[in-house]
């Protein structure tokens, strides 16, 4: 039976610089990935504070590819899904989840 199941889970949390400071790195590193989600997200906007007051977390996922390492992080809303559109901060793939 599959072994990964729980790579559909989240795998931890961040809070929006962390997730922010993740994005723009994973832009820099591959070339057209910051064009590519632009034309295929519409923004986060800023996260509103939990009831609570607490500052908002945003999931993180791991990458189903390969070998597991790479993290997804949220970079906005996908377009035609309602879902949320990662990117891969080490293979500059995209998923949706
Ligand atoms: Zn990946």
């Amino acid at each position: 039976m599959s072994s990964n199941v729980s790579q559909s889970y989240p795998y931890s949390s961040e809070t929006e610089p962390e997730r922010a400071a993740a994005v723009e790195a994973a832009f820099a590193m591959f070339e057209g990935l910051k064009a590519k989600v632009a034309a295929e997200t519409t923004p986060l906007g800023d996260p509103e504070p939990e009831d609570n007051g607490a500052p908002p977390r945003w999931w993180v996922w791991v990458c189903p590819k390969d070998d597991f390492k790479g993290r997804l992080h949220t970079a906005g809303y996908a377009l035609e899904k309602h879902s949320l559109y990662t990117v891969c901060d080490t293979h500059g793939d995209t998923f949706l989840r």
